[in-house]
């Protein structure tokens, strides 16, 4: 038959009943069971109907073998997880975008075991009697914070959300102008504030906020004075803050909370691991905040939650709101939770254990050796068009940790070699390197694409290499 011969007609088309038996839709019958296949079929057949009435159908799309494949690979792609595993080389250790903080095997571990077996979620084991799901990791933070009590809930969002109802509904807070903060676009501090009942004092100036400040905005309406981290940026210069325990005097001595959003919350000093320092949540208590607040997915290096930690009567108050209800966390985030705060008790092991951690302190020498081995792996599959080269870059925290400070790490620059404008060029390549079977997520900036390799572990590498070995497409 002549390859440009007339179109099929639509009584070429073969029926569904044929093609259900046909031995090439076997596969997709067995894989994806019949209601997906017969669907799928449908639609292939619908669409054929319509190309054979307009006229100029190739006869070969008819083919069994050709629905089948059309078939397989529509299910397929409806088969795969919207959700999937991706490298990130984007330099920031922290991503809020891609998931935050990995947890460590013990975490991994003990979630698997929450989702297959029962557990003792709200179950006092020793009374027999109903357990509250903080009395498992409350002690716990207690013990690492030298708080008196304790509490979860969802996220650090929710955290401040539930601590500003239960405190300060109808009441006023006093913040600093220079810590209202926005995270992320849909975590400001004033919508919080208001979402939350509460009525927001701003003092002092972008820049600078003293104690006298704080002192002349206090009144028989005030229900607490609260400082937030200053999380995704640095006020420098001319300026001036009043610290945590100089507020927390100001508010202790007119019978006044202090409270504190530490954002990332780092349990322990973070200098002895070669990092810049923050606050700990136990410094902060014992500045004499009576509440502090901070994520459980940002520096601490577990799962997506908002820990509450403080006075034990301030805790109990919040544990009675309703909201702490709405916003708790479920089996799984504790199941994570636990065994992550339990690696804080051997700080000896905490870089090497906790995923996080060791992302963070992998030292550059480490990453280097791996820039020059992955090099001529990504300059083969970019194609002779691009240049790229093993060369030192910094690396981010993230998540609001430290704004200001730089990991330095190592990685790949990759260039357009070419004529013209790079900008088209590297977009290409960087959609290319997102559209792998396990997506490489890098970024653009100063004309180059820049994939930093501080969060390749060396158990990923040879994973991360096969991918390469065909030319991108
Ligand atoms: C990150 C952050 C939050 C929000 O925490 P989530 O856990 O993302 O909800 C709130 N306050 C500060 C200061 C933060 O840095």
């Amino acid at each position: 038959m002549p390859k440009s011969g007339p179109g099929a007609a639509v009584s070429d088309i073969p029926s569904l009943d044929r093609l259900l038996n046909a031995q090439a839709l076997a596969p997709a019958l067995a894989e994806h069971g019949r209601s997906q296949v017969v669907a799928a079929l449908r639609k292939d057949l619908a669409a054929l109907r319509e190309r054979a009435l307009a006229g100029g159908l190739p006869k070969a799309e008819l083919d069994e073998a050709a629905v089948a494949a059309r078939v397989a690979g529509e299910l397929a792609r409806r088969a795969r997880p919207r959700l999937r595993a991706v490298y990130n080389l984007t330099g920031t250790v922290l991503h809020t975008n891609l998931g935050r903080a990995l947890l460590p095997d013990e975490a991994v571990a003990s979630v698997l075991r929450a989702l297959s077996s029962p557990a003792n979620l709200e179950f006092d084991l020793d009374s027999g009697g109903r357990g509250d799901r903080d009395d498992l990791i409350d002690e716990l933070l207690c013990e690492l914070t030298g708080a008196e009590a304790a509490t979860v809930v969802n996220n650090n969002a929710a955290a401040v959300l539930l601590m500003l109802n239960a405190l300060a509904d109808r009441r006023e807070v006093v913040v600093s102008r220079g810590e209202l903060v926005e995270i992320g676009g849909a975590f400001r501090i004033p919508d919080i504030m208001k979402r939350a009942g509460a009525k927001l004092i701003e003092v002092g100036t972008t820049n600078r906020t003293h104690a006298a400040d704080y002192e002349s905005a206090i009144g028989a309406r005030t229900a607490m004075l609260m400082k937030v981290h200053c999380s995704n940026y640095a006020v420098t210069g001319f300026t001036k803050s009043v610290g945590v325990a100089e507020v927390a005097a100001m508010a202790h001595a007119r019978g006044l909370p202090a409270t504190v959003d530490l954002g990332s919350g780092t349990l322990v000093d973070l200098t002895q691991f070669g990092l810049p320092r923050e606050d700990t949540v136990r410094e902060t208590i014992e500045a004499g905040a009576d509440l502090v607040t901070f994520s459980g997915d940002k520096l601490l290096g577990g799962p997506q939650a908002g820990l509450l930690v403080g006075r034990a009567d301030l805790i109990r108050k919040i544990k009675k709101n309703p909201l702490k209800r709405a916003l708790r966390v479920g089996k799984l985030t504790l199941a994570a939770l636990e065994p992550v705060l339990g690696l804080y008790r051997a700080p000896e092991f905490l870089a090497q254990r906790l995923t996080t951690l060791r992302l963070l302190t992998r030292p550059q020498r480490d990453i280097q050796p791996q820039a020059e081995r992955l090099r001529g792996a990504l300059a083969h599959a970019a194609g002779p068009h691009y240049a790229v080269e093993a060369v030192p870059m910094f690396s981010q925290i993230g998540s609001g940790a430290l704004p200001v400070d730089q990991l330095p790490s190592y990685g790949l620059e990759v260039r357009y070699a070419g004529k013209g404008r790079p900008g088209r060029h590297l977009d290409k390549l960087e959609a290319r390197l997102r559209g792998l079977p396990v997506p490489v997520i890098g970024r653009i900036a100063d004309d180059a694409l820049w994939l930093d390799l501080r969060c390749l572990e060396a158990a990923h590498e040879a994973d991360f290499a096969a991918q390469l070995t065909e030319p991108l497409a």
